[in-house]
């Protein structure tokens, strides 16, 4: 792999211990990074900064890819996100999270292996909300052709490179005509016109929510604008062992910032009894982005090789409380060490 600079910026709550693991695992796997590390988050205001600081911005700008640990977002008051912030301000418009079963994770479903893909820049998430009057309050559902017509294409491409079979549009065009409506048509048009083969069908989402947990084997990769996605994410996440464990990579094309689909989970931080390992994974994620733009075959053999590594890790057994197991953050980290080969 050639050498590299990537923005770290280890979050709030777990997010340092996670982030602490993850770089150990990469430096000893071998991956030539120069982390340079920024904050953003609860972490950046205790140090006298803006939550989402535009040093922080400017330096993913600046070196193209970051690693980021979670950043705590107050529930019903408070800032406006930042991990929405940062995805809206560098256009990271496709959120790719893929779902996959994990060896030694014993859950209600085996060969779990879905991809969701999700509009990462608008709908309610926007959360452009107004006080109409004392006690009367409006959120405003934001849909462009622009953004709908570029995720299905975003979204159309991967399933072909991954050679994935098929996507599965959940909506609710049934009741928000126009936003959910334009979300499908658009996807429907680029299905037809672009990428006829690929199995494409929609699905209401909450009749596709049922469907999914009771059998995930049908679905392969899911389409969903923004809020959907979040809340499907982690449904899917409850199919294969939860939060621990799913990854997530923020595209856009120019920038990618990777971070896993949990948040900053207050009620364990500190305890050193997070799990890294969906970190580790989006790390994975990131070693392969780097690996396809930058036709770099040494960053996919560390890939591959931390890949493995953690595979191993969990068929012995070696697994943290969220998975059934007994390790903390750090021995976890010390056994995919162990096997990195
Ligand atoms: P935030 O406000 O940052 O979104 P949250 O607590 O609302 O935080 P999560 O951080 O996603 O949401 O946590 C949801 C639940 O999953 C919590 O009980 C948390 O402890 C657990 N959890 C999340 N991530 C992990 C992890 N990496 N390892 C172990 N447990 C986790």
């Amino acid at each position: 792999m050639k050498p590299r600079d990537i923005v770290v910026i280890p979050g709030d709550g777990i997010g340092p211990e996670v982030t602490t693991a993850v770089q150990r695992i990469l430096e000893k796997a071998g991956a030539p990074i120069e982390w340079q590390t920024y904050q953003a988050g609860l972490t950046a205001l205790a140090e006298g900064s803006e939550v989402m600081p535009q040093e922080t911005l400017d330096a993913i700008q600046h070196h193209g890819i970051a690693l980021k640990g979670p950043c705590t977002t107050p529930v019903g008051k408070g800032f406006s996100s930042v991990n929405v912030q940062l995805r809206k301000r560098l256009n990271l418009y496709a959120a790719v999270r893929p779902v996959r079963s994990l060896p030694g994770v014993k859950t209600r479903f085996e060969n779990v292996d879905l991809v969701i893909i999700r509009e990462n820049t608008e709908g309610l998430y926007s959360g452009v909300e107004n006080e109409v009057t004392p006690g009367v309050v409006m959120s405003m559902k934001v849909a462009s052709e622009t953004a709908c017509t570029r995720i299905a294409r975003w979204a159309f491409r991967y399933a072909t490179h991954r050679q994935r079979k098929k996507i599965t549009v959940l909506h609710k065009a049934n009741i928000m005509k126009l936003t959910d409506g334009l979300f499908i048509r658009c996807a429907q048009q680029i299905h037809k016109q672009e990428y006829p083969n690929i199995e494409y069908n929609e699905l209401i989402i909450d009749a596709g929510c049922m469907r999914i947990v009771q059998d995930p084997a049908p679905f392969d990769m899911l389409l969903l604008e923004n809020l959907y996605g979040d809340v499907v994410s982690d449904l899917c996440a409850g199919l294969i062992g939860g939060l621990g464990a799913v990854p997530g990579a923020n595209i856009g094309d120019e920038h990618a910032v990777f971070e896993a689909v949990h948040g900053s989970a207050p009620d364990i931080a500190g305890k050193g009894v997070a799990n890294p390992l969906a970190l580790l994974m989006s790390a994975v994620m990131m070693l392969n982005y780097i690996a396809d733009q930058h036709s770099d075959a040494g960053a996919r053999k560390i890939a591959t090789q931390i890949r493995n590594a953690y595979d191993q890790t969990l068929e012995d057994g070696c697994k943290t409380r969220d998975l059934g197991g007994e390790l903390g953050t750090d021995a976890f980290a010390d056994a995919v060490i162990e096997r990195l080969g």
